[in-house]
């Protein structure tokens, strides 16, 4: 481990499943950019924002398939 590199630890495949320290340089608490916990999240927010924004979509074409009622509970159940 050395300091001046992110401390990352990276999985590779190409190393026969062996990880090896991120080559990119620490930028922030001793991470690189990519790996910075505040940017691991804002990834994971994005990439749960669009799976959230597929299922509503699945949503609103299933909805045409119920009663004016049922839309309506399910409307309110999902907070549209
Ligand atoms: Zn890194």
């Amino acid at each position: 481990m050395d300091s001046e590199h992110c401390k990352t630890m990276v999985y590779s495949s190409e190393l026969f499943g062996r990880s090896y320290q991120c080559q990119r340089k620490a930028v922030k608490d001793g991470y690189c950019k990519q790996h910075h916990p505040d940017s691991v999240e804002k990834r994971k927010q994005k990439s749960e924002g669009l799976y959230n924004k597929t299922l509503n979509q699945r949503a609103m074409c299933y909805v045409i398939y119920l009663t004016d009622e049922q839309l309506l509970n399910e409307v309110k159940r999902r907070g549209l």
